[in-house]
């Protein structure tokens, strides 16, 4: 046994699953997963020593690479002056100065302590706001793990929401509205049958929970429209987007303005962080200015905070997003072109840093049908392959993948070694 089916074997007596959180525990690919003792730049390596290269990068936040130098001199510095308060601190001032900055559509905005409080807090507040009770969100998005975000629709456009996981309340679910992504008329029809009830829509604007699946042409677009006729609230969960997919997430990429944004995980630069914030008419209805409740003991902790700013400064680099989608598109083609010339059907999508490969003959894929329809069986073969190879790839055909800054053009080529030999052999 290595050390870390060794550490797999202990971790299982306490910690359900042996991990805490579902998808590390490697069940969609089999196998032990690596324990991951320290990372830098585009490397991790595990309790055994064996280095790779990593295309998770902590699930989306570390796109200047791990170990930055210049966050982890701002988290020790930070950490002199005491862990946290539960006062305000001028760290959380700021910081909401830099992200509101960066992301107009932000004119106010709360820190929270995950993703999940963000997206959970953003429809309380969308809620509170409109007086509505209705949710609209679409199959295979990903909002965290809030019970009414925990919900898919059955099949067709008007099923009311059912639970997917237990210990969530029909009662509370049937409030959830599941359409498809990137299906405009999926979502009329919803407005055209509950259009008086609906608080919100929630959506990823580049999907990367289902794999990575970007918005075909005039989705947004017609999201905005739909809110704007309705009196709905548009919500962008830009929790994997936010300064990832452009500078200011990818309400810049593609031009739409949400009234509410979530962010998560980058704004943290690897600390566990989130926030969420829009419109200041509507962010005025949060407590203490107004009704809406919300808090939180260690929200804008200031060690998060130093993290997150140095994070966020260092983005502000001239060419930092086109270098990312420059390689990122090199990794792309390059996993294309190692496809062709093994035979092997495979379709590539990517946007910005984010991108994902679905084993699949079909040509574009744009939604979860086609996603989930993926040959399952034939990724975990390249994965583990990949991962013998020293490439250390999400552990599910449904994840998206990360490059970051620390992934230059020699890593990328290594990457793309490590796919060839691999595909030759599926
Ligand atoms: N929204 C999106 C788009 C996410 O990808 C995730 C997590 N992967 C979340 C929300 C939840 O964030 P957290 O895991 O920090 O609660």
């Amino acid at each position: 046994m290595n050390q870390s089916e060794k550490l797999f074997e202990r971790a299982q007596i306490h910690i359900p699953g042996g991990v805490n959180s579902p998808v590390r525990a490697f069940k969609a690919v089999g196998g032990t997963p690596p324990f991951i003792e320290k990372a830098d730049g585009p490397y991790i390596v595990d309790a055994d020593g064996k280095q790779y290269i990593d295309y998770v990068q902590s699930w989306g936040p570390m796109v200047l690479g791990h170990n930055n130098p210049a966050i982890r001199e701002a988290v020790i510095a930070a950490a002199q002056n005491g862990l946290s308060f539960g006062a305000p601190t001028e760290g959380e001032v700021t910081m909401a100065e830099l992200v509101s900055q960066m992301v107009p559509s932000m004119a106010m905005l709360r820190m929270v302590n995950s993703g999940t409080e963000a997206t959970m807090s953003a429809i309380r507040l969308a809620r509170g706001f409109t007086g509505k009770d209705k949710i609209l969100k679409f199959e295979g998005c990903y909002h965290g793990h809030a019970d009414a975000l925990l919900v898919k629709a059955g099949s067709g456009a008007l099923t009311l929401g059912v639970p997917s996981s237990p210990g969530i309340p029909a009662d509370y679910a049937k409030h959830t509205l599941t359409v498809e992504f990137n299906n405009l008329d999926s979502v009329r029809e919803a407005f055209a049958a509950h259009g008086d009830d609906i608080a919100c829509i929630i959506v990823e604007p580049v999907a990367g929970n289902m794999n990575c699946i970007p918005p075909v042409a005039g989705f947004l677009e017609g999201l905005r429209s739909i809110c704007d006729e309705h009196g709905a609230v548009l919500i962008f969960d830009e929790v994997m987007t936010g300064f990832r997919v452009a500078r200011g997430g990818a309400q810049e990429r593609y031009g739409i303005t949400p009234d509410l944004t979530c962010l998560g995980k980058v704004i943290g630069g690897g600390m566990p962080v989130g926030a969420f914030g829009g419109k200041r008419e509507i962010m005025q209805h949060l407590a203490p200015s107004g009704p809406v409740y919300q808090a939180g003991t260690l929200s804008g902790n200031p060690i998060a905070m130093a993290a997150g700013m140095a994070a966020l400064q260092q983005l502000q680099q001239p060419g930092l997003y086109d270098t990312l989608t420059d390689n990122t598109r090199l990794l792309a083609e390059g996993f294309r072109h190692c496809a062709k010339k093994h035979r092997i059907p495979l379709t590539v999508n990517y946007a910005g840093s984010m991108f994902g490969v679905f084993f699949t003959d079909i040509d574009k894929v744009t939604n979860y049908q086609q996603a989930i329809n993926c040959n399952v069986e034939q990724f975990s073969r390249f994965y583990h392959g990949m991962l013998d190879a020293g490439v250390y790839l999400a552990p599910a055909s449904y994840e998206a993948g990360f490059v970051s800054l620390a992934h230059d053009r020699t890593i990328i080529e290594q990457t793309l070694d490590a796919a060839d030999r691999v595909m030759a052999g599926l």
